[in-house]
């Protein structure tokens, strides 16, 4: 796995390089194989070698549509405000070292809570891309 990538093909349509409901046997970052578990419910797990997270078994695509289509799904998410706006805080701060032009593409925005702050803290522009 490590190493692949998606295929676009002259149609414009991107065949997955991994297969959903996969079982994750090694980090798509850094190849290690030794994983923690972050959280059995949500089969979230890290990798010890280099931190990255990541949901295994990969969910299936109905699996992710119904996940995002549940109005609950962001109930928590805005409950724990505080702590995000802690995180995106920091991350922010991280990515303004890289410097003037930098670009940032945030994949999965969420309720787009990190581009608002990267406007409001430094002027960023940005869309939040949602299929309704
Ligand atoms: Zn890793």
């Amino acid at each position: 796995m490590l190493g692949s990538r998606p295929v676009l093909s002259s149609s414009g349509s991107v065949t997955p390089s991994f297969a959903f409901d996969e079982e994750i046997a090694a980090c798509d970052l850094c190849g290690g194989r030794d994983f923690a578990i972050l959280s059995s419910a949500a089969n979230v797990r890290a990798c010890v070698r280099c931190g990255y997270r990541f949901v295994s078994p990969r969910p299936s695509q109905a699996q992710i549509a119904a996940s995002y289509s549940d109005p609950s799904f962001y109930s928590g998410w805005i409950d724990d405000d505080a702590g995000r706006q802690r995180m995106w805080s920091g991350r922010l701060d991280l990515l303004h070292r890289v410097g003037a032009g930098a670009r940032v593409i945030d994949v999965g925005a969420g309720i787009g809570t990190f581009l608002a702050m990267g406007r409001d803290r430094y002027g960023w522009h940005g869309i939040v891309m949602v299929s309704i």
